[in-house]
């Protein structure tokens, strides 16, 4: 990339501010930073706040990433301030026939049987084809529509760095619920595109929407971003780790004594990037870091990890 380039490309952090971050979010939050940065990326953060926050949590996980030495490029971006953008883009799919009204409930879609050919998981198609009578009837009786994109691949190929080319899933998924709020799969594509995002760094349980979602960008005219997904930190049940695990946010950890600057090198021994009781920061970690060297495995966080 020229640094006469207008637009340089960027990674990016998209916590959901429902909360404090926890260790596993924190090591997704450094490995993002680390490959951005590494790549001579921009590195944005992005508050996904469409759906239940907590009041003061992005502050709060803005100063978690402050301690851990993170720095961002500014400004945060919101997307509870691009539901106007997010609306107009769906009203485009909708005025060029790439849409249709969905009235399932969850229950319906799991009980339905699926269409033929249809691989699991998939939508099974209920309302793809309602006639303007069955869509009325279905609001005289009081259900409200998702709506859901016309998909026309059954599933489509992204690159991730990790996991190499992969293959999976694209249905018609839901871009709109049906209470009005734009959808997660379509309000990251379109974030990832506005604000210049080619790598996405992310926990590895989104690989599977990521077809859908690259599949949508090229709907939109826009190139996918390559993508890496990272692997989680499991509680020692090889559970993904919550905080209803204890001890796993930087609040809890320095009630116990444990100082970011501690959690950042455990972090890194995590990632084979330094030693657990090594006085390290992100620069230096950063000077070490090799994508091609990072740990494939998940990452069991045991209570013993900080004794
Ligand atoms: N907001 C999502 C989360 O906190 C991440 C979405 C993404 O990185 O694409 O799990």
């Amino acid at each position: 990339m020229s640094t006469a380039d207008p637009t340089p490309s960027a990674g990016r952090f998209a916590p959901s501010p429902s909360g404090e971050l926890h260790v596993g979010n924190l090591r997704t939050a450094l490995l993002a930073w680390l490959f951005a940065r590494s790549t001579g990326r921009r590195f944005l953060i992005r508050m996904e706040d469409l759906d239940r926050t907590a009041v003061g949590a992005d502050q709060g996980q803005l100063a978690d990433l402050t301690a851990l030495g993170l720095e961002w490029d500014p400004p945060v971006v919101y997307q509870s301030d691009r539901l106007d953008t997010y609306r107009s883009i769906i009203d485009a799919l909708r005025g060029d026939g790439r849409t249709f009204e969905c009235f399932c409930t969850r229950r319906e879609i799991l009980e339905a049987p699926s269409a033929p050919h249809a691989p699991q998981g998939a939508y099974p198609g209920t309302c793809r084809d309602l006639t303007d009578a069955q869509r009325a009837e279905r609001r005289a009786a009081g259900r409200s529509p998702a709506t859901r994109i016309r998909a026309d691949v059954t599933d489509f190929t992204v690159v991730d760095e990790l996991h190499g080319s992969y293959t999976g899933l694209v249905d018609d998924f839901v871009i709109e619920r049906n209470d009005g709020t734009p959808a997660y799969n379509l309000a990251v594509v379109v974030d990832d595109a506005a604000q210049g995002i080619d790598q996405v760094v992310r926990g590895d349980d989104l690989l599977s929407s990521s077809p859908r979602q690259a599949y949508l960008a090229t709907l939109l005219g826009h190139r996918p971003p390559t993508y890496v997904h990272v692997p989680m930190v499991l509680n020692p049940e090889h559970i993904r780790l919550s905080k209803r695990d204890g001890a796993v946010t930087l609040a809890d950890l320095a009630a116990r004594g444990v100082t970011p600057e501690r959690v950042l090198a455990h972090l890194a021994a995590s990632l084979h990037l330094g030693e657990p009781e090594e006085s390290v920061d992100v620069s230096t970690i950063a000077a070490r870091f090799d994508p091609s060297e990072l740990p494939r495995d998940p990452w069991i966080l045991t209570a013993t990890e900080w004794t």
